[in-house]
């Protein structure tokens, strides 16, 4: 990829290890775990403690949806965002929350350790610049239509504003099956390290859309390389205001993190 200045492999030594706090994105596996959207305080909180309890490292939780539909929920916004950060403080995590819009940037990373790009934003640029500016870890999630060059040219421009704090996230792209929401492209976990030095986790919930694919292509993903995994979880999936057909509950959070550290020890040790 001959365009990429500093998102490629050559242009530093060793790989990327993004901190938050005193979770080490790069060097150790990271589970990031939590609601699709935060629905309440005690929704929210419910779930930060079953992903706690689990063994994910970091609480996810939008606050900003981006919505197929101008009419569907859209999010609490900055009560949202409170609420998250109070449920991160309560049981110890760090938070990762969606920004979709370059003027809350600065005061969405005043709560957020780290923002997320969703993949309908990952070639709004001017995002990507506010994002490089503010310098919080960016999690940069691969738009549903993107090339892998694409992509990792948007890290680039994150990287170029002096913010060396991006993990990259394969949500799965579009094609001609619907049989699931998306098609998890696992070749591009072995393709990104193969070009750059950037981590990459995989978000197996977007791009299954479905359940009971969701340990699977966890699973898979360890098997591919990735850095961690980005699930989403609800105490209660049934009544979820969004995603709730793709959403684990407590049990099966804590059965796919077991299951997915059994499998990195097993590949550490071959
Ligand atoms: C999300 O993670 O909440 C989300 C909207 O995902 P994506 O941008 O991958 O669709
Ligand atoms: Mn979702």
């Amino acid at each position: 990829m001959k365009n990429l200045k500093l998102a490629a492999k050559s242009a530093k030594e060793g790989k990327t290890v993004v901190e938050v706090g005193d979770v080490r994105i790069g060097d150790e596996f990271v589970v990031i775990a939590g609601p699709c959207s935060v629905e309440s305080e005690q929704q929210v909180l419910e779930s930060a403690i079953a992903v706690k309890e689990a063994g994910a490292k970091v609480l996810r939780g939008g606050a900003f949806k981006p919505r197929t539909s101008p009419y569907a929920f859209q999010g609490l916004g900055l009560k949202g965002l409170k609420f998250l950060k109070k449920a991160g403080n309560e049981v110890g995590l760090p938070i990762i929350t969606e920004v979709i819009d370059p003027r809350d940037v600065s005061w969405v990373c005043e709560y957020a350790d780290i923002v997320q790009i969703g993949a309908r934003n990952m070639q709004n640029f001017s995002l990507l610049q506010e994002v490089g500016k503010a310098g919080k870890p960016v999690l940069l999630k691969r738009g549903m239509y993107s090339t892998i060059a694409e992509w990792l040219n948007c890290a680039e421009y994150i990287l170029a504003e002096g913010n060396p704090n991006v993990i990259l996230c394969e949500r799965g792209i579009r094609t001609f099956e619907t049989y699931t929401r998306n098609t998890l492209d696992l070749s591009a976990i072995p393709s990104v390290k193969e070009v750059s030095h950037l981590p990459i986790v995989v978000d197996p919930s977007h791009a299954t859309g479905k359940l009971s694919l969701v340990e699977p292509m966890s699973l898979a993903a360890v098997a591919a390389g990735a850095d961690g995994l980005i699930i989403e979880v609800h105490a209660n999936p049934c009544e979820a205001l969004c995603d709730g057909a793709q959403s684990l509950d407590g049990p099966g959070i804590k059965q796919l993190i077991e299951k997915v550290n059994k499998l990195n020890a097993a590949y550490k040790a071959l």
